[in-house]
């Protein structure tokens, strides 16, 4: 296809046509100058000698201008050769450099993507012609956007480059490597059945290799890489109609989790991770249709005082209510949200309907939202923030935010900009998740939180047996030295409660005073401790046509 795609090009510039005319006319040139010479030169030459030897007259005037003719002809004749001849090789130079322009990535001079995919059908065919497997990896440099990003695109094609040369010395004889686009590489070899561990330790070895610093005379850099490992091997019943372009895909989706087990190393395709694929695919475009379709609502989570019983507000939870998969946790479809760039369009909208849900509870309770790590990313989210509580008419002063210690690994000067600007409008700001990250003292100084909640894993571990509360005690006292109040996540018993509360005054909240609840389910419970002004309590929730929940497990796994 390819070597045709190139003829078809050279044959742009010269016709096939002129060209096939071109060879009939100078092989009919040559035909009739050979005959022609023999023909005369056959009588002119003996008259010529005999003439020399003084046995006769000279030669017949019509004939020797026929020979002479003819000796021209065969020297114009050679000569057009020599020019065709010429010509050829030109051509042929310039179907090579066409050919190898089509088929090779100018950068790293290894195959590219059009010509890669062919090549290991080639490799599959004699692989398969000769008894043999064949194994393909899919390698991707991790983090390259950061290298471009920090080091400038020039360094970024000196480590492509790089990366490139190191994997060809490592590839074994009569393998395939090819760019595949961006960072991404592709490179196929032929082995032995029984070949798994000698895979594996190629592919260690590879990674160690080419994850050696790159000094590009500016800047050092130390790529490392991440490979997704496939074989024939793996699947001897399809492996006779499988192609390269299978191969690839699952050589990608083992690349995919090669990444997500934390870079820097292989993972082998299995084929349950085609279905956990699949089905994140399905999740995807649920989210994407579930957002305008207004299948994402606000639950509530009660939040108590301790030390009197009282409520004092609710941190609002997203549900997803999908038709198809039934109560979608939230720790199910923010991860995916946040990856597809939809969580910004998705937090707002719930925070819109529970501004709108909390605007006529009491007005001592408060509101508290959860924010992710990527909207303080955002420069406008406080003024965006502002602009739904306007709309809504909801009391700032009524609404917390609710920010994980994650985010304090970001850019912390955005981060201080953002809290600062939410606390000039009133709006309270919270360290949610507190203890599971690695912020530092200085930060948690220097950002002007207004309450600290300790991770419901260490609220967990105080009803461990033979565990004790030192760590949560730790934790409150570190929040009285930075004089921020604290809230306890995560109460399920009566047992932690008490021990909570004897250790000072604190907010808490937790399966133990009932589970999140819809909005519906939210106004009977204000409305029977009389803390809806209005009293105009909704009907009890209905969850109609809902399935059963989706298990976590699976959904997670994708
Ligand atoms: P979080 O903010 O730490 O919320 C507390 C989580 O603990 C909630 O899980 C809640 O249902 C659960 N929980 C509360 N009490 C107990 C208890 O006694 N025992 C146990 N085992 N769990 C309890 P949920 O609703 O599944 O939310 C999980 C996380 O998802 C939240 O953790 C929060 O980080 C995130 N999230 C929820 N809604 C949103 C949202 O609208 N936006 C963003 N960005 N994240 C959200
Ligand atoms: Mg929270
Ligand atoms: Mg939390």
């Amino acid at each position: 296809m390819l070597a045709k795609a190139v003829e078809d090009k050279a044959g742009e510039t010269k016709p096939p046509l002129a060209k096939a005319e071109r060879d009939v006319v100078a092989l009919g040139i040559a035909v009739a100058a050979i005959i022609l010479f023999v023909a005369t030169g056959g009588t002119v030459m003996p008259q010529i000698l005999r003439a020399w030897m003084g046995n006769g007259t000279g030669p017949d005037m019509l004939l020797t201008n026929a020979v002479l003719l003819n000796i021209a002809l065969l020297i114009f004749g050679w000569r057009r050769y020599k020019e065709l001849h010429k010509e050829v090789a030109e051509r042929r130079r310039a179907e090579e450099k066409a050919r190898l322009l089509a088929e090779t990535d100018p950068l790293t001079q290894c195959l590219n993507r059009r010509s890669g995919t062919p090549a290991i059908n080639g490799l599959l065919d004699q692989a398969r012609a000769a008894g043999r497997s064949v194994a393909v990896f899919m390698i991707d440099l991790d983090n390259f956007k950061q290298i471009n990003d920090l080091n400038g695109h020039q360094t970024g094609d000196r480590v492509l480059t790089a990366v490139a040369q190191r994997l060809r010395e490592q590839m074994p004889a009569g393998s395939v490597l090819a760019r595949m686009g961006g960072d991404e590489f592709v490179c196929a070899f032929g082995h032995e059945s029984n070949g798994r561990e000698g895979i594996e330790q190629f592919a260690a070895r590879m990674i160690e290799q080419v994850g050696a610093p790159i000094d590009d005379g500016r800047v050092m850099v130390q790529p490392t890489i991440s490979a997704g490992l496939v074989s024939t091997e793996q699947d001897p019943l399809t492996a006779p109609d499988i192609d390269a372009a299978i191969l690839i895909h699952r050589a990608d989706i083992a690349m995919y989790h090669a990444k997500k087990n934390g870079r820097n190393g292989y993972f082998w395709f299995e084929p349950m991770l085609e279905d956990e694929l699949r089905l994140r695919n399905d999740l995807e475009s649920a989210i994407r249709r579930g957002i305008p379709a207004g299948e994402f609502v606000p639950f509530y989570e009660q939040q108590i005082d301790l030390a009197t019983g009282q409520l004092t507000g609710f941190e609002m939870l997203a549900r997803w209510k999908s038709p198809r998969y039934g109560l979608v946790s939230p720790e199910v479809f923010i991860p995916i949200a946040e990856e597809i760039d939809l969580i910004a369009d998705l937090s707002e909208c719930l925070i819109r309907q529970a501004l709108v849900d909390a605007r006529d509870w009491d007005p001592d309770l408060t509101l508290s939202v959860n924010i992710s790590p990527l909207q303080l990313r955002d420069a406008w989210f406080a003024q965006k923030l502002l602009h739904i509580l306007v709309e809504s008419g909801f009391p700032p002063s009524r609404l917390e935010i609710e920010i994980t210690e994650s985010c304090l690994h970001e850019n912390i000067g955005a981060v201080r900009t953002i809290v600062s600007s939410l606390k000039n409008q009133g709006i309270k700001v919270c360290l949610d998740d507190f203890g599971t990250g690695y912020s530092s003292l200085s930060q948690l100084r220097s950002l002007p939180f207004d309450r600290l909640k300790i991770d419901r894993s260490f609220v967990a571990e105080m009803t461990r047996e033979g565990a004790n509360s030192d760590l949560v005690e730790a934790i409150i006292s570190l929040g009285r030295g930075l004089a921020l109040p604290v809230t306890a996540e995560g109460i399920e018993t009566s047992e932690v409660l008490s021990t909570l509360r004897t250790m000072g005054g604190m907010k808490g909240q937790g399966y133990f005073y009932g589970m999140p609840e819809d909005a519906d389910a939210t106004r009977h419970r204000l409305a029977a401790l009389d803390l809806l002004p209005s009293r105009h309590a909704r009907p009890a929730p209905v969850l109609e046509g809902v399935p059963e929940v989706i298990p976590e497990d699976r959904i997670k796994a994708g």
